[in-house]
């Protein structure tokens, strides 16, 4: 846990967010920003920079946050109708927390390649 990370303090709970699904090891919750009609973040309770590094410390914990994005294209019901999983790595990929995160994005068509 970093007291100085959003997602850690969302973990923690003394940043609220909308829950939508909830592992021993994985939170899943409605982006503040969202880009589609479904869009939810999934973050492993422990924090880890970016998935690379997640998957090379834990990598048990990476498959369980994959697990985690299908179970919640269940619940938000597009996992017969299609969704993107995304996780932006690094600057020029846009990524703005540096607290691993699965985008779950679905509800219209999506574009490729993406902007
Ligand atoms: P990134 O750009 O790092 O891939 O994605 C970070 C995401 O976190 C953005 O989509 C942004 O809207 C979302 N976000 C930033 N601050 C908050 C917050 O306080 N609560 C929630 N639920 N989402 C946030
Ligand atoms: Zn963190």
């Amino acid at each position: 846990m970093s007291s100085d990370c959003l997602f850690c303090r969302i973990v923690d709970r003394t940043v609220p967010a909308t829950v939508v699904h909830e592992t021993d090891s994985v939170l899943a919750f409605r982006d503040i920003d969202p880009q589609a009609p479904t869009h939810v973040l999934v973050i492993p309770k422990d924090h880890h920079p970016d998935a690379a590094s997640m998957a090379s410390a834990d990598p048990a914990l990476a498959g369980a946050v994959l697990s985690a994005a299908g179970e919640v294209a269940k619940l938000e019901g597009v996992d017969t109708s299609g969704y993107r999983l995304v996780f932006n790595t690094g600057r020029d990929a846009h990524q703005t927390v540096f607290h691993v995160h699965c985008h779950v994005l679905a509800g219209r068509g999506m574009g490729w390649p993406p902007g």
